[in-house]
């Protein structure tokens, strides 16, 4: 066994002191920060496909008290002798069993819109939502829409300020639909036959009405699933569609 010579021991052992104090210090040494996590980037949001619209009118709810048709014209500023929402009356049967009917005659809504392909300025657009607009500025008056229309809704008639003409009719009272808001007519209603919603429920909603007043109405029917290709407009009507002047 060989031996170690003072010194060589003196040596050793402050080598190996050296690496006890080194390790004491790195065990005692504060840890080091966590590394932070980079701030994640906010995702990008997905643009919301736009809900197709309806509004719903159930004419066996309606009363004809006006209501709607009054806060359409106070809502869009419209002259006193123009209006968006005008009515069809219709009497079935024969005496004494005479039944009264009423429909709604205002802009359907179409689909596909023949009014909007003539226009020639471009007047008339279809909506996000499904509902068909007016950029009335935009209108010259000269009526192509109203030669077309299937269901003679556009009214020419002069602007009470310049004396141009112009074409009215139902825009869907869209300055209040573009910020989520409800048209006049629908929180107008005084009877709730004037609803407004996503187009399937609406649908949903029209088709329960009918078959709860099939007892009463053997003939009535939901009008717009599938008139030129959807209306914006959907009808519950108590006696079949023929019987109405506007309905094709
Ligand atoms: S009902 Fe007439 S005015 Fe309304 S969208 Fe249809 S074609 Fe156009
Ligand atoms: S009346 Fe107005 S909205 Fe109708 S087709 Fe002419 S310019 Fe277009
Ligand atoms: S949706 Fe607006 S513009 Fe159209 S009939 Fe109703 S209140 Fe009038």
């Amino acid at each position: 066994m060989s031996s170690i010579t003072r010194r060589e021991f003196i040596k050793i052992s402050s080598v190996a002191g050296a690496a006890t104090a080194f390790a004491a210090a790195c065990a005692s040494a504060p840890e080091a920060p966590p590394e932070e996590a980079p701030i994640a980037e906010p995702a990008e949001q997905e643009p919301k496909e736009p809900v197709r619209m309806a509004l719903l009118m159930d004419n066996s709810l309606c009363v004809n008290c006006q209501s709607c048709r009054l806060a359409c014209q106070n809502e869009n500023n419209l002259p006193v002798n123009e209006r968006y929402i005008r009515f069809d009356y219709v009497d079935t049967g024969s005496f004494p069993n005479v039944q009264h009917h009423v429909n709604r005659h205002s802009c359907q809504h179409c689909n596909t819109a023949p009014c909007v392909e003539v226009c020639p300025v471009d007047a008339l657009y279809k909506g996000a939502e499904g509902f068909t607009h007016t950029e009335f500025e935009t209108c010259i008056g000269c009526g192509a829409c109203l030669s077309v229309c299937p269901f003679e809704v556009p009214v020419i008639s002069q602007e009470p300020e310049t004396g141009a003409p112009k074409m009215y009719k139902c825009n869907a009272c869209k300055h209040l639909i573009v910020d989520g808001g409800v048209p006049a007519c629908a929180t107008t209603c005084i009877t709730d036959a004037v609803d407004y919603g996503p187009w399937d429920e609406m649908l949903k909603k029209a088709e329960d009405r009918v078959a709860a007043l099939r007892q009463r109405y053997p003939d009535a029917a939901v009008y717009g699933e599938t008139q030129q290709n959807g209306l914006g407009l959907l009808l519950v009507l108590r006696t079949p569609a023929e019987d109405y002047p506007h309905l094709v």
